[in-house]
């Protein structure tokens, strides 16, 4: 008997299957997914590998044929079925097949059983209540956080409570010499929280909740599988729905993957589903130690969990008997993944779940232009749900023009409307976001004199001020002192461009000198679970404004903030990609979905250069609709995706002449393999734009990817065109091979994005 094996070297030249004898000790006990350990090479070096196939015969010399060596100790297997989707992800989206692999298995090694901790109330509820309120009037916040959370579940996972309720150690001790709870420790594997497995209160579904449901329930019973997209504005109970479905599938005995994106899975998300389905939830985050990551997905394969809840990877949960697919949010730019394969969620999702018979439910307010196109060719079943659960009113959505404020001898950051409503809300005491449209911006330098911008000596982006004084690199971490002199002109009027989130903190400072204000950016959350822990402090109003970039407008639910205030709102609208419009769009609509999720309407600000762009015309005025409309027929004009697929191939290397001219043959073989594979209708949408009819597939650039440098390796970027997805995959097979057989390659590297995001 043979075993085909994919070795465990990263070289697309070694990128094949090699053929291995079994010995007889193993015949019988190995099979495909299995990780092996084999002879290689002339060396007979040994290496790891992951067995693809079984054979009784060879197409090799069987003189030549070496024999696998062993099975390794603390051997990982894949599931077949996921070996089967690697496969499909190796040919739809380029990369070696032992990248595929390893990204269907994102377990690497076997681990010890660990112990787990989980805290227990020792109260009853009513003295309980007391010693909450006893916390609360001795200003103890850590402790009555705990309390209540106790109060509500009165069994917690050790985990949950440090990790995601950011409750200290010390705390925890202290409340335990209290005798107000216990700390019991357990073996994994069994069952931590069944006594919390009851709906905390019965609620009722609103008409819309129920339509969903009762179809996709119809559907499920009578065998249907598909893919559903639920467009639903945020808080209409798209997660109650979920909740609902994925009862629907566990009591048939399956199981449901529920992907959410990290940023969102939050304490109280995760809360939600444990209150529903007790101990047959798991939860994967990128937090979690190798051991507790190993756990959680043996415990799904032994099929003690009927649901996975986690980002991107826990798409790969090797269940038995996989039911449904759940994609929150399924807009996220972070369901793509940036290593190869680069691959995305939502396709690899409803790929596995047609392989094993599952459904797939995709949910967003302001879903991707994919889903929705796919939506309205009916390739899924499209669902809308336009109302607020619990009847809140969206918010008062204002636009202010920048330009005036300025006219009018306004020149801070906050416009007279922002300002004034801000007052207004900090007498009521109820809180305030103010979100900046883009990352860092912590302010580039620039010469006022002659323009020049001071940019990294390794890659080609702007070097941003920090208050210790010294520019950085976001990019690859190069730093040096702050100059006050220009050295291209030598002028002292160089300086930063103010308008970073620290800014924005320091003015809103020097604006309200009463009001306390937390910050939440890529600075302040470098360290572990500092996100959570500036989330928790805004919910339990520890602050009244919280100042942040992106990663403010999700997740919590905060239900004391009633206004929202977006500056700049047009900063994502020039990073120069197709996707800018949406992106903002998606941005600004949540933004405002902040305001007003609790009992009280809210209000959102946005501040704009440019009022009339319809990403932000249309998402003043919340209308979904009118945005798409506009942007569809913009990426059919420019042909791009989901009008057309694209297909982005990266080449760097660190000799700047020899790339040119890689790129150089690399665009004129493209060329000829389109030609023959579309027998011969193609064009060349470069520069000069023209078009023959019929265009099968077209090929621009080679471009720059935005940044042509990064820690000296070069790049460039060929784009290719076309009507048929399968046209762009039979371009990368061929590209990969004329590159592995070319040596003048040998220098550079190459990369394959599809539908890049
Ligand atoms: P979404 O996921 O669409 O933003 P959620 O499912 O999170 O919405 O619902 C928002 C809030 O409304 C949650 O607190 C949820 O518990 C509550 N909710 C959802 N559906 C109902 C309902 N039918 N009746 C009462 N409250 C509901
Ligand atoms: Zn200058
Ligand atoms: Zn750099």
């Amino acid at each position: 008997m043979f075993a085909d094996v994919i070795v465990d070297i990263q070289h697309e030249k070694l990128d094949k299957i090699f053929q291995y004898r079994i010995p007889e000790s193993m015949e019988g006990k190995l099979e495909p997914g299995m990780e092996v350990l084999v002879p290689f090479g002339k060396g007979n070096r040994q290496i790891r590998g992951y067995v693809t196939g079984i054979s009784q015969t060879c197409d090799y010399d069987l003189s030549k044929v070496k024999e696998i060596i062993e099975i390794p100790e603390r051997a990982m297997e894949i599931e077949a079925k996921l070996v089967a989707l690697a496969a499909w992800m190796k040919e739809n989206y380029g990369g070696t097949m032992i990248q595929a692999l390893k990204t269907v298995l994102p377990i690497k090694q076997k681990e010890n059983a660990k112990i787990k901790k989980r805290l227990r109330l020792l109260l009853d509820e009513e003295t309980g209540r007391r010693q909450l309120h006893y916390y609360q009037a001795k200003n103890q916040k850590a402790r009555a956080r705990l309390m209540a959370a106790l109060l509500d579940d009165h069994v917690l996972e050790y985990e949950l409570v440090t990790k995601k309720l950011n409750i200290t150690t010390p705390v925890i001790r202290a409340l335990e010499e209290q005798g107000v709870l216990a700390v019991e420790t357990e073996r994994v594997f069994r069952t931590p929280m069944k006594q919390v497995e009851q709906q905390a209160q019965e609620i009722t579904y609103t008409p819309e909740q129920r339509n969903v449901i009762s179809q996709f329930r119809q559907d499920y019973g009578e065998g249907v599988r598909c893919t559903y997209l639920i467009h639903g504005v945020t808080g209409s109970g798209k997660t109650e729905v979920y909740m609902e479905m994925i009862h629907t599938v566990v009591d048939q005995g399956k199981q449901a993957i529920v992907l959410i994106p990290e940023i969102a899975l939050t304490y109280q998300t995760v809360m939600r589903f444990y209150r529903r389905f007790g101990d047959r939830v798991a939860i994967m985050n990128s937090r979690l130690s190798a051991g507790e990551r190993y756990d959680q997905m043996m415990r799904a394969k032994a099929g003690q969990v009927d649901v996975m809840i986690g980002p991107r990877s826990a798409l790969f949960t090797p269940f038995p008997d996989l039911g449904l697919i759940v994609i929150d949010e399924e807009h996220e730019p972070t369901y793509k993944s940036e290593q190869t394969p680069r691959y995305h969620a939502r396709e690899t999702a409803i790929q596995r779940a047609k392989m094993e018979n599952a459904s797939v439910v995709l949910g967003s307010a302001t879903p991707s232009m994919e889903a929705m196109y796919r939506a309205r060719r009916g390739e899924y079943v499209l669902f809308e749900m336009k109302n607020r659960s619990r009847m809140q009113r969206m918010a008062e959505v204002y636009t202010v023009d920048m330009r005036e404020e300025l006219k009018n001898g306004n020149r801070s950051i906050l416009s007279t409307k922002l300002r004034e409503l801000m007052e207004d809300r900090l007498e009521k005491r109820e809180q305030i976001m103010l979100f900046l449209n883009r990352r860092g911006y912590s302010g580039f330098i620039s010469c006022r004199e002659c323009g020049h911008v001071v940019k990294c000596p390794h890659c080609d982006v702007s070097l941003s001020v920090h208050r210790d004084g010294k520019m950085r690199c976001h990019y690859c971490g190069y730093e040096q002192p702050k100059i006050t002199v220009c050295p291209e002109c030598g002028s002292h009027y160089i300086g930063e461009f103010r308008a970073g989130t620290q800014q924005i903190e320091e003015i809103v400072h020097e604006t309200f000198p009463l009001a306390r204000v937390l910050r939440m950016d890529m600075d302040t959350t470098r360290q572990k679970d500092a996100h959570e822990k500036i989330l928790a402090a805004f919910a339990n109003e520890e602050a009244d404004v919280l100042v942040g970039t992106q990663m403010i407008v999700k997740g919590h639910d905060f239900p004391n903030v009633t206004l929202v205030g977006v500056l700049a709102a047009d900063m994502s609208l020039y990073t120069g990609d197709y996707r800018s419009g949406e992106r903002t769009f998606q941005l600004l609509t949540q933004a405002a979905g902040r305001a007003g999720r609790g009992e009280r309407p809210g209000e959102a600000v946005i501040q704009t250069y440019d009022p009339s762009h319809y990403a932000i015309e249309t998402a003043v005025a919340q209308d979904y609709e009118a945005f798409y409309e506009e942007e569809i027929r913009y990426r059919e004009l420019m042909g791009y995706p989901p009008a057309e697929q694209l297909l982005a191939v990266f080449v760097s290397g660190e000799d700047e002449a020899l790339l040119e001219k890689g790129c150089h043959y690399l665009k004129e073989y493209i060329f000829r393999v389109i030609r023959g594979l579309s027998g011969g209708r193609n064009t060349c949408t470069g520069k000069t734009g023209a078009q023959t009819e019929l265009p099968a597939a077209g090929v621009i650039g080679p471009a720059s990817p935005g940044i042509d440098k990064i820690k000296d390796v070069y790049r460039r970027v060929i784009y290719i065109k076309a009507e048929r997805y399968e046209l762009l995959v039979g371009i990368k097979d061929r590209v990969e091979k004329y590159i592995e057989i070319n040596s003048g390659f040998d220098s550079m590297r190459i990369q394959f994005d599809f539908n890049p995001m």
